[in-house]
């Protein structure tokens, strides 16, 4: 019988040797070649026996997804088109800031959601990704970033939390200490607002970060921006917030893109401060990024932007002013559609 080696837990790995009557530790030997050094072909594994390299070639597949096509923003991010094994295409997007690397990665192929302002939701949805397609997305990256990423962001295709066996997952491998290792505060889930979601990660073992794509203060707007709130509305998503913060003591992440004259009016910053409060987030406000499928979205204008930060100021709410990156090769958040731009 054959498995895939990035479908496998390290206690999938301890039972496989278990079976083969090998010692246990080779399972962690394993791991560390292919989650700390990046080495894929198991000949290449030079501490294990030949006949574990010859078994392993045998029976345990290594599928990783296949590089298309890579680009190199003005800023310096790099995006990455990668073919699946049965032909579907993702993107993944690497981002540089002053030496901090962060992987964005997809956990879907494809939206079902449809927020109106995302070009990955505008080109509908094809299936979740496996824990291995997540993971082969983040390994490649480090291979060919020649040095480890430290952070990973759920901000690529998709809905994590409509793929939350996989997602949550692939993030035990990541975090795993003889798999990949990667701190839990350097892993952030961002979400559109799916509640039981919200409530699967408040009882998540591992503590990592939550980010909540908000747009939107009143349900009218919201169900309008972004479908999704028609069937978790904002009282039920503050809710879950609120909860979400109590059990977990964490801070949450709110993004808030400014769209020209569709939610950039100064009376929703004061919409905001009321519908959160008591939750004492943190807010990022993104550039709005354009996108082919609706010409009519336009960023907000300067004056605009200034007027929205001032009165979230005056309210004291902790905001920051986050600059776009890769929009130039149509990397930055929300242009990510495998479909149209291979
Ligand atoms: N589905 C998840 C994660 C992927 S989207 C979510 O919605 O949170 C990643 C981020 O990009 C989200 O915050 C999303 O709201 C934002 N985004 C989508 N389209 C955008 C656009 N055109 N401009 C700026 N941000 C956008
Ligand atoms: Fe899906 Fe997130 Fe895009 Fe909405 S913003 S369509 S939830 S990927």
């Amino acid at each position: 019988m054959t498995c895939d080696a990035l479908e496998l837990s390290l206690s999938d790995w301890q039972i496989l040797f278990s079976k083969w009557n090998e010692q246990k530790f080779r399972a962690a030997q394993v791991c560390q070649w292919i989650y700390a050094k990046k080495i894929f072909n198991y000949h290449d594994m030079t501490n294990l026996s030949k006949d574990i390299r010859a078994k392993l070639t045998e029976s345990v597949l290594m599928t990783l997804p296949v590089l298309v096509k890579q680009q190199t923003s003005k800023d310096g991010t790099k995006k990455f088109l990668w073919l699946l094994a049965d032909g579907n295409k993702i993107e993944s997007v690497l981002l540089n800031h002053g030496g901090h690397k962060t992987a964005c990665i997809s956990s879907q192929a494809g939206c079902p959601l449809g927020c109106v302002f995302c070009e990955t939701g505008a080109n509908g949805f094809t299936r979740n990704l496996t824990r291995g397609e997540i993971l082969g997305q983040f390994l490649m990256m480090e291979k060919l970033n020649g040095a480890d990423i430290n952070n990973i962001v759920f901000m690529g295709m998709g809905e994590p939390l409509l793929n939350e066996a996989n997602v949550f997952s692939a993030i035990r491998a990541l975090n795993d200490k003889d798999m990949r290792n990667l701190g839990a505060r350097h892993i952030t889930i961002s979400t559109s607002g799916i509640v039981p979601g919200i409530e699967a990660l408040a009882d998540f073992e591992i503590p990592l970060r939550l980010s909540l794509s908000l747009h939107a203060t009143n349900d009218a707007l919201r169900s309008k921006l972004m479908p999704v709130n028609n069937q978790y509305s904002l009282s039920k998503l503050v809710g879950a917030l609120k909860r979400y913060r109590d059990r977990t003591g964490e801070r949450i992440t709110i993004e808030y893109a400014l769209i020209d004259r569709v939610n950039d009016d100064v009376q929703y910053a004061y919409e905001m401060a009321a519908l959160l409060d008591g939750l004492s987030p943190y807010i990022n406000l993104i550039p709005f990024n354009p996108i082919p499928s609706r010409p009519d979205l336009k960023r907000s204008q300067e004056t605009r932007i200034k007027e929205f930060c001032r009165a979230l100021s005056e309210l004291k709410i902790e905001f920051e002013l986050r600059k776009e990156r890769g929009s130039d090769i149509m990397a930055a958040c929300g242009q990510l559609a495998a479909s149209r731009n291979a």
